[in-house]
């Protein structure tokens, strides 16, 4: 496992935990694969994160549960669908498990988090990250949120700008480079 594998994150921790799956080829691959994969992604999100304590088969099964969720709260956001209940009293459930408190800043506009401590480190890192799915799908920049469609990607993030199609130039240069071999085999041996 390589640094590169990861250099996407450090968007919302919402959109950093679902795009932990990425396409490849017509087909989303699954990257938390094992443990040693989890463990390495919250090595890149400890910042953001309580120390998630122990990384066992029974924490990222808890965790790909809690990521397939907010996959399909996402997509459905991004078309502009109701949210799927069961999903949404999924996430709801993990998030009221252990009281994660807001407290004022030192100046206007700033509030933080106080970490949630409930003993239990699974329950603590996995409420800490339900909650930032809450806190991405009721916030006004929600509109900001998107898909990119490109081939070897696949991925959600936020746009830049009103009319951004894709997440990064790389993607769209992909994209382009597919379009153009498309009508140079007329939509043979595509991909
Ligand atoms: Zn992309």
């Amino acid at each position: 496992m390589t640094e590169e594998k990861w250099n996407w994150l450090g968007d919302h921790l919402a959109v950093d935990l679902a795009n932990t799956v990425r396409r490849r080829g017509e087909r989303m691959a699954e990257l938390l694969s094992d443990t040693a994969a989890l463990e390495e992604w919250f090595r890149h999100e400890r910042e953001r994160l309580p120390e998630p304590g122990t990384i066992d088969e029974g924490l990222l099964s808890a965790f790909l549960a809690l990521r397939d969720d907010t996959l399909s709260l996402l997509r459905a956001a991004v078309a502009g669908e109701a949210l799927p209940e069961p999903a949404v009293a999924r996430v709801n459930a993990i998030v009221t498990s252990t009281p994660l408190p807001r407290v004022l800043g030192e100046r206007p506009r700033q509030r933080h988090r106080l970490p949630a401590r409930s003993g239990d480190a699974h329950r603590d890192v996995l409420a800490t990250l339900a909650d930032a799915v809450v806190d991405l799908l009721g916030d006004e920049q929600l509109y900001r949120l998107a898909f990119c469609d490109a081939p070897s990607c696949g991925q959600f993030f936020h746009r830049q700008r009103p009319n951004q199609s894709w997440c990064c130039p790389a993607c769209g240069d992909r994209v382009r480079a597919a379009r153009h071999h498309h009508r140079r085999t007329g939509g043979r041996d595509e991909r």
